[in-house]
């Protein structure tokens, strides 16, 4: 079976090292088993993502020497496919509507005791779980902003214990055959009133679509798998491979962001750097040549 491999990102900024590291370790892993590598734009979010990120990056991978397939998949272009997969699991009645704006959520969850979930944020109160169907469709009807969370406790009784392959490793040394915890993230959001999908709704239905079998990205979306094999389940679909990888911290050891300057692609592009240069900073051996047939 031919391996699938994706790098994921979303034009909402320039790249950095830590996304070179990820884009060139999925293209040296797919060049290893004889695989496909396919790029995909996560620009759900059309209010951050902009086209000249999107090119800016394109052309940045192109420069690291990546060799994808066409058509790129843009997600924005595919929201009908998020659609069906959102009515999937309200047919299943696992998602309601959530009315809560962001500062009742903050002062529902201002006791610093509150549990939060893997990344930090306060758990949903799950205040508006239970709200009378009729009542439900009256505040959408009215124009009311809403998002449509997961009815996490249901799904997971729905579903039973559920586990993934790690191929890398988690933040704590996860690795191997790893139980799946989705119940740490509480009612996630699964798609807005706006946007009808979320990163977790699209990432699920394009990888299952796209017949990627090895998820290959950094280990600060470790967690994030057990909603995605969560997903998968309940709307029968495959579940990749995963590998997660170490991030490229700065030097005070954070994690890189967007607007990383110095460490952004471009700059080091505009100081004269070489894409073996970028190789060697993440820690890559130099790039094999591709074997011919
Ligand atoms: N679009 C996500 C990001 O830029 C990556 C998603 C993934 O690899 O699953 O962080």
């Amino acid at each position: 079976m031919t391996r699938i491999f994706r790098f994921a990102p979303s034009p909402n900024g320039e790249l950095h090292l830590g996304h070179a590291y990820s884009a060139l370790l999925n293209s040296d892993l797919a060049r290893a088993v004889g695989g496909r590598l396919l790029i995909r734009i996560e620009d759900i979010d059309r209010t951050r993502c902009r086209p000249e990120f999107e090119a800016a990056i394109l052309d940045d991978l192109a420069w690291l020497g990546l060799d994808w397939e066409q058509p790129v998949r843009r997600q924005s272009e595919h929201f009908d496919a998020y659609s069906k997969a959102l009515e999937t699991l309200r047919l299943m009645d696992l998602v309601y509507p959530s009315f809560l704006s962001r500062g009742e959520i903050r002062a529902a969850t201002a006791d610093p005791a509150w549990p939060r979930d893997p990344d930090g944020a306060p758990l949903y109160s799950g205040l508006d779980r239970d709200l009378a169907a009729g009542e439900a469709a009256a505040r959408i009807a009215s124009g009311a902003p809403y998002a449509w969370r997961l009815r996490m406790a249901a799904a997971i009784d729905r579903i039973g214990p559920l586990r993934f392959t790690e191929h890398g490793s988690g933040p704590d040394g996860e690795t191997g055959d790893v139980t799946a915890d989705p119940g740490r993230w509480g009612d996630v959001i699964i798609a807005r009133k706006e946007i009808p999908t979320s990163y977790h709704l699209s990432v699920v239905v394009d990888d299952a679509l796209q017949g990627v079998t090895d998820v290959v990205r950094g280990e600060d979306l470790f967690h994030a798998t057990s909603v995605h094999r969560l997903l998968q389940a309940l709307l029968g679909l495959p579940a990749p491979i995963y590998r997660h990888h170490g991030l490229v911290r700065d030097a005070a050891g954070r994690k890189l962001s967007k607007s990383e300057g110095a460490r952004g692609l471009a700059a080091l592009r505009a100081a004269g750097a070489t894409a073996e240069d970028v190789r060697r900073l993440v820690g890559l051996a130099p790039a094999q040549p591709t074997p011919s047939t």
